[in-house]
């Protein structure tokens, strides 16, 4: 058994196929990280020069260049910080609501209230069935299902008469 020559090993044909095949991986492998950084840069980075530059350190130096990008990305998803953001906003909204002023005096009142305790404002209407204060935009008490009658009640409808009406009787008896 003879000794094989290192030029002969490093000319045969089969050194210079497994040899190409590991550039060729290398240079697949480099290009897949870097493009992995590309992709992870445009989900946490608004501004395109600032991926440009994110994707240029994950290009140079090779696979290094992601792990030194993923020191610095961005902690949070553009998505994630947007959700949270619309979340914020409807909080607020609903808080808002919560926080109900009288149009006259700007004194704080409650949903339930049908007049301003301070100023005398009537704020709602009430249930014509069970009393109950009603919103402008409602066409049903939600608390009777009594229909709402399409305007405010005038001065001679608040004079004492039976309080129920003949529709219910109708419809209970
Ligand atoms: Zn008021
Ligand atoms: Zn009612």
């Amino acid at each position: 058994m003879s000794l094989i020559p290192l030029a002969a090993i490093w000319d045969s044909p089969d050194w210079t196929l497994a040899r190409n095949l590991g550039i060729l991986l290398f240079i697949v492998l480099w290009l897949a990280t870097a493009y992995w950084t590309f992709k992870d840069a445009r989900r946490r980075i608004a501004d395109p020069w600032l991926v440009g530059l994110a994707t240029l350190v994950g290009l140079f130096p090779p696979f290094l260049g992601p792990i030194i990008y993923m020191f610095f990305r961005p902690p949070e998803y553009l998505q994630d910080a947007r959700e949270r953001e619309l979340e914020i906003k409807a909080m607020e909204e609903r808080l808002a609501q919560l926080d109900q002023r009288c149009p006259v005096c700007r004194a704080r009142v409650e949903p339930t209230y049908l007049v301003c305790p301070v100023c005398t404002t009537r704020l709602k209407a009430a249930c014509a069935s069970c009393g109950q204060p009603l919103d402008a935009l409602w066409q049903i008490c939600p608390h009777c299902a009594t229909p709402v009658a399409p305007s405010l009640p005038a001065l001679e409808d608040v004079s004492p008469r039976p309080r129920r009406t003949t529709r219910r009787r109708t419809t209970s008896d």
